[in-house]
């Protein structure tokens, strides 16, 4: 496909753009994901907490599609977190997926208050060992909370999840993933849609190329290396959003996108989240 890979860090490959489905309803989802598939994703990214891991997983075995061509991401909710309860959290998402592994699974947050993210972890490391989760890692970890993961399980998380946008770009945490080995991936890349791509600078950058202010915002997080999951349920927007692949944004447009970084949240702060 025209989307290129990250190489996480135990090989596995990762499509660096794919669809997320946060706000989509189960009975909508199996028509936006296979609108997502005709246009070329091949990576989709859901969670239990989303009530649509069914819809998903109708929409990929509909597809045809082979399943080693897929990257099929899900994640474990906050109240199932310790070992026993996210060994029944995960089967419960398969069923529902549908599928026999996922790629990716990871721990949606890390709700410090309960203090059971390494235990968590430890039965993720079990679910990979079993060849059920290609891969394994974190979604909302600070870097306090890697560190701890890292010192105590001896394991870097293959992908850590993190709100990133122009506006929350996330220097202290990219930085840390880039020394671990750590692939960062970009929720809520577009800003959620709102204010973000009205911003004059943006605009000016996306208009220079002839493009949208979504297309040149993926464009920067594609350049700096994130991976990205754009979400959409309207089809002329889910292409636009893979759409990304055949032009770049020069230095100074890089540079009028960064400065927009204002260190504000759109979601909660994992420190306090539960
Ligand atoms: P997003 O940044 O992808 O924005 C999506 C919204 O932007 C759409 O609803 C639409 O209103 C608008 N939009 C999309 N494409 C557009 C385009 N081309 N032009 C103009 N507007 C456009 O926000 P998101 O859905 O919050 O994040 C993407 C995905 O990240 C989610 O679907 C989910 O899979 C994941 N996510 C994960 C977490 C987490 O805690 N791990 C939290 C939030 C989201």
């Amino acid at each position: 496909s025209k989307v290129p890979s990250v190489i996480l860090n135990n090989g596995v490959e990762m499509p660096q753009l794919g669809f997320g489905v946060w706000q989509v309803p189960d009975d909508e989802a199996a028509k936006a994901v296979a609108t997502a598939l005709e246009a070329g994703y091949r990576s989709i990214d859901t969670a239990a907490i989303y009530e649509n891991e069914r819809g998903t997983g109708e929409a990929v075995a509909a597809s045809g599609i082979p399943r080693e061509e897929l990257f099929v991401t899900t994640k474990l909710w906050n109240s199932e977190q310790g070992y026993d309860s996210t060994l029944r959290a995960f089967d419960a998402s398969l069923e529902r997926l549908g599928l026999d592994h996922v790629d990716l699974y990871l721990i949606h947050w890390p709700v410090p208050a309960k203090d059971a993210y390494v235990d968590t972890y430890r039965a993720l490391e079990k679910i990979h060992a079993e060849g059920r989760a290609r891969a394994i890692g974190v979604s909302n970890f600070l870097p306090e909370h890697l560190e701890r993961l890292t010192a105590e399980t001896g394991v870097v998380p293959a992908v850590n999840q993190i709100e990133l946008h122009p506006q929350l770009a996330q220097a202290e945490s990219r930085a840390l993933h880039a020394r671990l080995g750590i692939a960062t991936e970009a929720w809520s890349p577009l800003g959620q849609g709102r204010g973000l791509l009205d911003v004059p600078a943006l605009v000016a950058v996306a208009r220079k190329h002839g493009r949208t202010p979504a297309q040149a915002v993926l464009r920067w997080h594609l350049q700096l290396g994130n991976v990205v999951i754009p979400k959409s349920v309207t089809p002329s927007r889910i292409q636009e959003n893979i759409d990304v692949f055949d032009f770049e944004l020069d230095p100074e447009d890089m540079a009028a996108i960064a400065a927009l970084d204002e260190g504000g949240r759109l979601g909660p702060n994992p420190a306090e989240f539960n």
